[in-house]
């Protein structure tokens, strides 16, 4: 593919775990250019990626998106972070794709707006871009009318800063939902009278599933969905071993974010799903 053809892609938080993952995955496709790297606490580090792949330095702030006329922009970074970011990329026609969990419905609410301009940039934002929790998430919605009760355990590494997951939040989002449509209503009220410690029922959902965190080196990201319901349960399990999981799905909302209009919330759409 001539040079000028491919897609001009900056990644924010290049720094990070995730943002390494993502630069290299943008840096070795052949129809993507990583133009610009951002993170300012690793402003001036030398991302190399071997394979005859050119070396990119991280910059200090946005600037560097207007000055190598990013067409996309990645963010993994952190929610304030990334609620700034994309609101500056919608204000500057760039396409954002997020994967940065934790932003406020009311932060999310603003960039739904912020995205929806005609003649605008579009966002993705997705909670999940493993193929494989898409469909955990997807299975679980399936599943939801048919059970008395619901329960999510996430599981992730030892630095992960916000919790819930913003995966198990969107599958209890997507229970919930599913619930309501049936006409199934809201889950039975927790049995629970006493927490002999505080905290040991974990976070519940306005429709009535139980989530519960758990932090563990050695870990990346993995969830289970326990269904429940007279004399028989259901299990499901989803796992990321690695953070090239998550590339697939990253790569595919950056190829297909310019012919997505306005905000997207997921990966379902541009999966068919
Ligand atoms: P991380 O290692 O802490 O990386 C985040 C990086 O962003 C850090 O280097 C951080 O720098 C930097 N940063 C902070 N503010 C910034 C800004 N304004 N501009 C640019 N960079 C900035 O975290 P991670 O493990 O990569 O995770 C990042 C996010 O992705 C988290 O929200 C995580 O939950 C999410 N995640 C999503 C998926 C998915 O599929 N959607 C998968 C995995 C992770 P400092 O550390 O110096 O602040």
């Amino acid at each position: 593919m001539p040079l000028a053809e491919r897609l001009r892609v900056a990644v924010l938080g290049a720094g990070g775990r995730m943002g390494r993952t993502v630069a290299a995955a943008v840096a070795s496709s052949a129809d993507l250019e990583l133009v610009a790297a951002v993170d300012p606490m690793n402003s001036g580090v030398e991302l190399t990626f071997g394979g005859g792949v050119e070396p990119i330095v991280i910059g200090p702030d946005l600037d560097v998106l207007t000055a190598t006329s990013a067409e996309v922009a990645i963010d993994f970074t952190a929610p304030r972070a990334a609620a700034a970011n994309l609101a500056w990329l919608a204000a500057n026609d760039i396409h954002a794709v997020c994967g940065t969990t934790g932003l406020s419905d009311a932060e999310i609410a603003e960039l739904a707006d912020a995205f929806s301009r005609s003649d605008g940039p579009n966002a993705v934002l997705a909670a999940n871009f493993a193929i494989s929790a898409v469909l955990m998430m997807r299975l679980a919605a399936i599943a939801a009318p048919f059970f008395e009760n619901i329960e999510i355990i996430e599981l992730h590494h030892e630095n992960k800063v916000d919790a819930p997951s913003g995966t198990a939040v969107a599958t209890a989002t997507a229970i919930d939902q599913a619930r309501l449509a049936a006409g199934s209503g809201t889950l039975g009220a927790d049995p629970t009278t006493t927490e002999t410690m505080p905290g040991a029922r974990g976070a519940r959902s306005e429709g009535g599933v139980q989530l519960h965190a758990v932090r563990l080196a050695g870990l990346v990201a993995h969830q289970e969905v326990l269904f429940g319901t007279t004399g028989q349960s259901l299990t499901i399990r989803q796992d990321s071993y690695d953070r090239s999981s998550f590339m697939p799905g990253v790569l595919l909302a950056t190829r297909k974010v310019a012919a997505t209009p306005g905000f997207t919330r997921g990966l379902e759409a541009l999966l068919g799903l």
